[in-house]
């Protein structure tokens, strides 16, 4: 018999495990809702372990001409200086794209996929095995999804505790029609005192900058740019100042999802829902998609889809938690620096650069799955 799943977000989590569910074929219908399939923010940095997931759905192949493969990252200081440079190649590898183009291209691979999308329909909650929506509808399903983001609604009426909390931090966000600031392949993070700053290519006609201060600093959270105060602090960025100060921006403060538990009976929790994170180390959506392949790839032949949700969280939790970690740690790194050992700063973010082992703890989730022992085209019984 048809398998049937319900899922609550038609984010990047949510159409991802759409999809992924519907190649394997279940019935799968999408809850969104907002009246339309879109992201919100500039652009996104697509690493090696999505690129595997996104690969697998031919999604990459959909949108990769309009994107840009890195091939170095940077960190610089004011003063222009380079403290810090990766290869961007192998387990390394990143592309960028316009937040909207990676939606679109999941959106799409759903919709052939024969995934059933409702927009402007809002989950309420969970009633025994069925999702409830605003309107009154109550869908019973053999799975239900809760891809609903950070502040997710299935999350809170599940009443298994946690929540979300915000982070003293703050960024902006800025997608420029211009590669005028980024003729090469390669991603800059400039930092000046406790503010950083990314620029990177994001596809071909299009810059992305995200801008990032810590909320007490109140001149660098404000919208339009102050120009003048951000200039004070990266004379050398002037100009793209200026280019920016009056293009539109997101503004979002840092946060962390705390989640006790990944799934309740037929209920799994997937994403920012289940692991949202500051976005430093860019694996919101990489473990996204790593946990929604993982999950399908379980769900495979299983039988007894409660225990096989247990099995998906102790299999591949670990990734995500210790990304989360490190992702705080990162934040708090740049945000709470003390003035006094200024002088040490750059050689310490040059040492960490070099140091193999801490790049490799912290940047687990780059690997992708293999590092919980699971391949894209396996097959598992016995769950
Ligand atoms: C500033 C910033 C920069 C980032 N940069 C990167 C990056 O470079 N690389 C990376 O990998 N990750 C990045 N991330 C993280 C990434 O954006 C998220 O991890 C990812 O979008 C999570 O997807 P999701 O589907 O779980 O949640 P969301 O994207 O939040 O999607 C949730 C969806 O559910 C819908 N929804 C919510 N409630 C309901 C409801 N009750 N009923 C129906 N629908 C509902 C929402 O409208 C939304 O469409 C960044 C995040 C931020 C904030």
């Amino acid at each position: 018999m048809t398998r049937k799943a319900e899922i609550s977000g038609g984010g990047i989590g949510g159409l991802a495990v759409a999809t992924m569910l519907a190649n394997d074929g279940w019935r799968v219908r999408v809850h969104e809702q907002g009246p339309e399939i879109r992201e919100i923010g500039a652009g996104i940095y697509v690493k090696n372990n999505s690129l595997e997931v996104l690969g697998h759905l031919g999604v990459i192949d959909r949108i990769r001409d309009r994107g840009t493969v890195l091939e170095k990252a940077q960190i610089r200081f004011a003063d222009g200086r380079i403290r810090q440079e990766r290869r961007l190649a192998g387990a390394a590898q990143v592309h960028t794209y316009a937040r909207q183009t990676l939606i679109e291209g999941l959106r799409d691979a759903a919709m052939d996929a024969g995934v059933e999308v409702n927009t402007n329909s809002r989950v309420v909650g969970v009633d025994a095995d069925a999702l409830v929506t605003q309107d009154g509808g109550r869908h019973p399903a053999d799975l239900i999804v809760a891809a609903d983001g950070v502040h997710s609604t299935i999350r809170q009426s599940l009443g298994i505790g946690g929540g979300f909390t915000e982070l003293p931090t703050r960024i902006d966000r800025f997608l420029v029609r211009s590669r005028r600031f980024t003729p090469e392949l390669q991603t800059v993070e400039h930092w000046s005192g406790h503010r950083r700053i990314g620029v990177t290519p994001a596809g071909p006609e299009h810059t992305y900058v995200y801008m990032v201060a810590p909320s007490r600093e109140t001149a660098a959270t404000r919208l339009p740019l102050d120009v003048g105060d951000w200039a004070a602090h990266f004379p050398l960025l002037r100009s793209l100042f200026e280019h920016i100060g009056d293009l539109p921006a997101t503004q979002y403060s840092y946060g962390a999802v705390d989640c006790p538990r990944w799934s309740a009976g037929r209920v799994a929790i997937l994403g920012d829902a289940a692991h949202g994170l500051p976005p430093t180390l860019g694996q919101g959506a990489g473990l996204t998609l790593m946990n929604a392949m993982a999950l399908t790839v379980m769900l495979r032949e299983a039988e007894d889809i409660p225990r096989v949700l247990s099995a998906w969280e102790q299999r591949v939790r670990f990734i995500s938690d210790r990304t989360q970690r490190w992702s705080r740690y990162y934040d708090a790194f740049t945000r709470q620096w003390p003035q006094s050992l200024h002088f040490v700063h750059p050689l310490v973010v040059w040492g960490f650069g070099k140091l193999g082992f801490l790049n490799n703890r912290m940047r687990i989730a780059d690997r992708g799955l293999r590092t919980a022992g699971i391949r894209l085209d396996e097959r598992p019984s016995g769950c």
